[in-house]
């Protein structure tokens, strides 16, 4: 297993659109488990393959006792709207309110190459919908108002020089060092795992 750079805003791979997977090979499945491996560390629960440099139609996550390997995954059902604080690790220590669809079937491979169809609501189906943008080029921020991605853009020119070439370097210490608890504070916020 490896440990991954991810790619931050301003890395042109993140408005990438992925491409599909044509099969589900060890050299996938090699890729899969360091995307897991790297997620764990940074503290997130999804990442997208685009996040790590990478341009295969791959996702993961992990919410609550749901683990999943998304491989080509696809919006196939969606309803209802939920409203809910979003951050990710390509943009790290900025969040946002995103509304999003309550409840969605996604059909995906999974690391053996087996068609699923997964139904989630809430976190899951939040995190899902998050992945899925990564893959066709989009990031959360995008869904922000005029006004509220203006004074994040800003709060952004003063984080983003943390990271230089747009890598965010993932180590044990690091994660010790910003969420000492499994939570970061910004600003007097508490983010609890929303980070993907
Ligand atoms: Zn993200």
């Amino acid at each position: 297993m490896s440990i991954l750079d991810i790619r931050v805003l301003g890395d042109p791979i993140l408005r990438t659109v992925t491409k599909p997977v044509e099969a589900v090979t060890d050299e996938m499945r090699t890729l899969i488990g360091d995307m897991f491996e790297t997620m764990y560390l940074a503290g997130g629960i999804g990442l997208a393959a685009p996040q790590v440099g990478r341009e295969e139609r791959i996702a993961v996550a992990h919410v609550d006792e749901h683990k999943f390997a998304l491989v080509n995954p696809e919006v196939i059902e969606r309803s209802g709207n939920d409203r809910s604080e979003e951050g990710c690790l390509s943009i790290p220590d900025i969040y946002g309110d995103v509304d999003r669809a309550l409840t969605v079937t996604v059909r995906a491979l999974d690391e053996n190459g087996q068609s699923r169809d997964i139904t989630a609501s809430g976190l899951l189906a939040r995190c899902m919908l998050h992945e899925i943008d990564h893959l066709d080029g989009k990031l959360f921020i995008d869904y922000l108002s005029t006004l509220k991605r203006r004074s994040v853009m800003s709060k952004w020119k003063k984080i983003q020089p943390d990271y230089p070439g747009f890598i965010r370097k993932v180590t044990a210490e690091s994660r010790d060092e910003t969420r000492p608890s499994g939570s970061r504070k910004t600003e007097g916020a508490e983010h609890h795992d929303t980070e993907m």
